[in-house]
């Protein structure tokens, strides 16, 4: 099939507007799927940061009347992406967090802000906007999910759909007094509809209709489909098990590259391993840790939060800082998490560093400095860290769930013998399994030769969006051979 346009539907991109690993999907896709001969635009919200950055915006659509306003779609470009921007000032041009207010809480109106954007996706696929007729329209998680539904409940014809999960936590509820607000139908509001536990449920209406429905990795997609790990959905992803498949994502291999990294002191790569040592010594240096090139150095970069499993680590950290282990740490969130950390490094002064912040340049080093990457998540829909990790040969250490467990290969015996080990996995997600995998990883920091073969086989898989984006790409053709037959299954 020759190219094909496709509508994405997303709350942020990067690198306009970026909260997490979302932005970093929908930002990298575009530019990997035109290699596969697909031209992607990507709808968005005219946030500030997003309305700055527009190059050439050319008014594509008017609405005179748009929940609550006037509101227009201007076609334009910014950052090289292709965007449509719905330009829709009293919903979207406020400062701050797309989704929350100064005070850190959601905006009161975010029911009616993403359905708004939901709303004009639906009304860009159905090719309103002269030279641009989507084959296939791809949403993103809730804030775009009622995409779908609302082309359900225009009926005629319409391109086929997609949904992807980023992470299924975030399912966006709203009570059903909103149902009118949003033009949707009274009889919208059953089980097989929008209906979700009494409440308008964004996702879940688009887990109903869409005609595909993929997650960013083949585990987390099983996972979504348990009790334990379906939030409330499993049953609904159980019944449409047969559309559902897991794609994991990949990394910009630009942006992480070792080899041209400015923020790595003395940049390395598989064949110039040798400089990485180096980093560990400028990274020690900048988080107060002893200046011990002998020392197993495990970092973190991460949310604090309960999904992370930071927690666990915090109960691991004397089995870590035994026998001479050092940690050094990058993140920000909870606080009683931040306040935990903060003590463990009074405690360990020289053994344990800390930074509670957003720092990509620390990030960086961490990555390119550390001899181990810890990722001790409870659940993870992908997980991007790891992938950095194997890139800058900090050997992953990570749960077996979601993501993780698909990307890192375990260093047990068989592994080790077959020289195919790129880290090591532990489950469950619990303190004492997690002081397990780090003596193993210490026992492992003793064989410099299995070492570094661990270390080069991650540095030599290939994490890039290459192969994701022709699995991407593979689907939108299958699916836009055959689109409204699969809807009507919802
Ligand atoms: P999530 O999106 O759930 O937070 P991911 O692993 O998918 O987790 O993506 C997190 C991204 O954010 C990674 O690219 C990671 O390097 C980056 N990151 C997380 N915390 C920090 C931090 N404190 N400073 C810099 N980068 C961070």
């Amino acid at each position: 099939m020759s190219g094909m346009n496709i509508l994405s539907v997303a709350s942020e991109i990067y690198p306009l507007i970026k909260t997490g690993g979302l932005a970093d999907v929908a930002g990298a896709l575009p530019g990997a799927l035109a290699r596969e001969n697909m031209r992607v635009v990507t709808l968005v919200p005219g946030y500030p940061a997003v309305m700055a950055k527009l190059e050439k915006p050319t008014p594509a659509h008017r609405y005179d009347y748009f929940f609550g306003a006037p509101a227009q779609i201007l076609a334009g470009k910014g950052c090289g992406l292709d965007l449509f921007v719905l330009d829709a000032a009293h919903l979207f041009a406020r400062p701050g967090s797309p989704y929350l207010d100064p005070n850190g809480v959601d905006w009161a109106d975010n029911g009616l802000r993403f359905a708004a954007l939901a709303r004009a996706g639906a009304d860009v696929a159905k090719g309103p906007i002269p030279g641009f007729a989507p084959d296939l329209v791809h949403v993103h998680d809730w804030q775009a999910a009622l995409t779908p539904a609302y082309l359900h409940y225009d009926g005629g014809s319409r391109p086929a759909t997609i949904i992807t999960v980023h992470n299924l936590a975030f399912q966006g509820g709203f009570p059903p007094t909103i149902l009118g607000a949003i033009g949707l139908p009274g009889h919208a509001m059953n089980i097989d509809g929008v209906e979700y536990y009494g409440s308008v449920g964004y996702l879940k209406a688009g887990l109903q209709f869409a005609d595909r429905i993929t997650t960013v990795s083949p585990t987390y997609a099983r996972e979504i489909m348990t009790p334990e790990g379906g939030m409330g959905l499993d049953g609904l992803l159980r019944k449409r098990a047969d559309i559902v498949s897991g794609i994991l994502n990949g990394i910009d291999d630009e942006v992480w590259n070792p080899a041209t990294d400015i923020h790595l002191p003395q940049p390395f790569n598989s064949q110039r391993i040798d400089n990485r040592p180096r980093n560990k010594t400028i990274l020690q240096k900048r988080m107060d840790l002893a200046p011990r090139p002998d020392a197993p150095l495990f970092g973190l970069v991460s949310r604090l939060s309960w999904q992370k499993g930071v927690d666990l680590l915090l109960e691991a950290l004397p089995a870590l800082v035994a026998d001479g282990g050092q940690f050094a740490m990058l993140g920000s969130g909870e606080k009683a998490l931040e306040d935990g950390f903060a003590e463990a490094a009074r405690r360990h002064a020289g053994s344990v560093g800390c930074v509670f912040a957003y720092d990509e340049g620390l990030a960086h080093l961490i990555q390119g400095g550390a001899d181990f990457l810890l990722v001790p998540s409870r659940f993870e829909p992908c997980g991007l860290t790891q992938l950095c990790a194997l890139r800058y040969g900090a050997i992953p250490i990570v749960t077996r769930v979601g993501g993780l467990a698909d990307t890192v290969v375990d260093a047990n015996e068989a592994a080790l013998s077959a020289g195919v080990a790129t880290g090591l996995q532990f489950a469950p997600p619990n303190a004492v399994e997690l002081a397990h995998a780090i003596r193993r990883a210490k026992a492992l920091f003793q064989d410099d030769a299995a070492t570094r073969r661990t270390r080069l086989n991650g540095m030599r898989a290939d994490v890039s969006w290459r192969g994701p984006a022709k699995r991407y790409a593979q689907l939108y053709r299958e699916l836009a051979g055959a689109p409204a037959a699969a809807a009507a299954a919802a």
